[in-house]
């Protein structure tokens, strides 16, 4: 069955002369009739703002929830994970540069068309637990997280946004109702780098990062470590604290770069680098992760020190008993049942 693909942002504000204004994200575009904003997606057509990915999913797997990644959050269930064309940064390093750029080269949107219902459906059927948001930036195709993620909780799903962060606080208050966790890209500490290397700043990620731990929101952070961007003792420091001020048991998940898309000419981070920054952040933080490697990651105990979840890859070995300690009792920050 066809689904009528295009639906009216909720999102925007109407100006004169037929313009709008996009209020998803902190871009806020100014459209003109016929225009669509940086992301490609959101498009005025006679004055009013529409949503071309609506129902067209571009990428759609099931994924073990530690493959956001979220650490500490439902261990050892899977995620039904979904993504549309399109994205608001353009980041010389993305991963995902065919599907998030897609519209730039093509000039078109492309996915398989589904229904929040049928998301929802396939879900249940496929015993996953939660429902994200993810692959490229769910910021711009938010009317469809939102109506998604309204039936997944009528049915008692979790939702989970993969984000960059540059939502505006708006679109973090139409959407939270219905998240239960976030992981959120802290790219870099340096506005330089967010507006020369992804066309983006970084206050209104920092700001999205408080909001969403205040909502109550579960948040875990990712930084991608770049050779010579973003790997100085200088900024590790920086973003640990910053991450620390808010609250040392937020995890932090420091990932390694591999050369791709405008990127080509770094190296892969080193294991030095890596290890320096995971030793930075255990410094300020209880819990942080190295990832895109494939020795292993595991959680040891903040109190007694003690490894309490083992991760070989994707294969978990849970200790905890319920969300606490097995050798000493203490409660480990996260969502476990
Ligand atoms: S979501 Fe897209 S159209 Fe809206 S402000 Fe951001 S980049 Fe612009």
């Amino acid at each position: 069955m066809l689904i009528n693909l295009m639906k009216q942002c909720a999102l925007y504000k109407k100006l004169k002369d037929n313009k709008v204004q996009c209020l998803a994200c902190n871009h806020k575009c100014l459209i003109s009739q016929g225009k669509t904003g940086i992301c490609g997606v959101r498009k005025n057509i006679k004055g009013k703002l529409y949503l071309l990915v609506y129902g067209k999913v571009v990428a759609k797997h099931i994924d073990p929830i530690e493959k956001k990644p979220l650490y500490h959050f439902l261990p050892e269930t899977n995620a039904y994970s979904i993504g549309t064309v399109g994205c608001n940064f353009k980041c010389k390093f993305c991963q995902n540069y065919d599907i998030s750029q897609f519209r730039e080269y093509y000039k078109k949107v492309i996915g398989e068309e589904i229904t929040p219902e049928q998301i929802v459906n396939d879900t249940l059927k496929n015993k996953c637990k939660s429902i994200s948001y993810t692959y490229t930036e769910p910021t711009i195709f938010i009317e469809f997280v939102h109506d998604t993620a309204k039936l997944a909780k009528q049915k008692a799903l979790k939702n989970i946004l993969v984000t960059n962060g540059f939502m505006t606080k708006k679109c973090l208050d139409y959407i939270s109702p219905y998240i239960d966790a976030m992981n959120i890209d802290l790219k870099s500490f340096k506005d330089k780098f967010y507006t020369e290397i992804c066309s983006a700043r970084l206050k209104p990620v920092l700001e999205t990062i408080k909001l969403a731990y205040k909502k109550k929101i579960w948040i875990e952070i990712t930084t991608l470590i770049i050779p010579g961007e973003n790997d100085s003792k200088e900024e590790l420091e920086q973003i640990a604290k910053f991450i620390a001020s808010i609250d040392k048991n937020i995890p932090w998940h420091i990932s390694r770069f591999f050369p791709t898309y405008k990127m080509l000419n770094k190296q892969p981070t080193s294991f030095e680098s890596l290890k320096k920054a995971y030793e930075i952040g255990k410094k300020h933080l209880n819990y942080v992760y190295i990832g895109n490697i494939p020795e292993e990651s595991p959680t040891f105990c903040p109190h007694c020190k003690k490894e309490i979840i083992k991760r070989t890859g994707y294969l978990i070995e849970n200790k905890l008993k319920k969300d606490k300690c097995p050798y000493c009792g203490e409660k480990i920050a996260g969502i476990f049942k």
